[in-house]
């Protein structure tokens, strides 16, 4: 599989303002951030899509979810609530091709998404 820029970000080769962090996820905040909070959690081990997720996977994709969850309840946003994304693909709007949950918070999130 070709590397992509959170294999770097991994290795630390490039930087990244990483806000969480355990043995198999990271958590960072996204360059480019569509809310006041927009952190990208991402498994260690990469997997490029969620068409490429094995049963095997389920728990990780979880711990992946209870992740973000966790930081939005220690971060105090919880209760306002927030959105957790997984864009899947070319019509999903997916750029990265290393399984990523957008974690957004601190505004209202309209709805339907673009
Ligand atoms: P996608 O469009 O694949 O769902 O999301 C990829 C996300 O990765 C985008 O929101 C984009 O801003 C973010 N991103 C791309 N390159 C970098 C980078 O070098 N550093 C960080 N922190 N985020 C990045």
């Amino acid at each position: 599989m070709t590397e992509t820029v959170f294999d770097r970000i991994l290795s630390r080769e490039i930087p990244a303002d990483i806000v969480f962090e355990n043995d198999e996820i990271l958590g960072f905040r996204d360059i480019t951030p569509q809310a006041p909070v927009h952190v990208l959690f991402i498994p260690k081990r990469r997997i490029a899509t969620l068409n490429d997720l094995e049963e095997t996977d389920q728990g990780l994709i979880g711990r992946l979810m209870l992740a973000a969850c966790a930081y939005a309840r220690c971060q105090g946003f919880a209760a306002n609530g927030y959105r957790c994304v997984i864009n899947c693909g070319p019509d999903g709007g997916q750029s990265v091709d290393h399984i990523h949950l957008h974690l957004l918070a601190g505004r209202r999130l309209s709805w339907p998404p673009g």
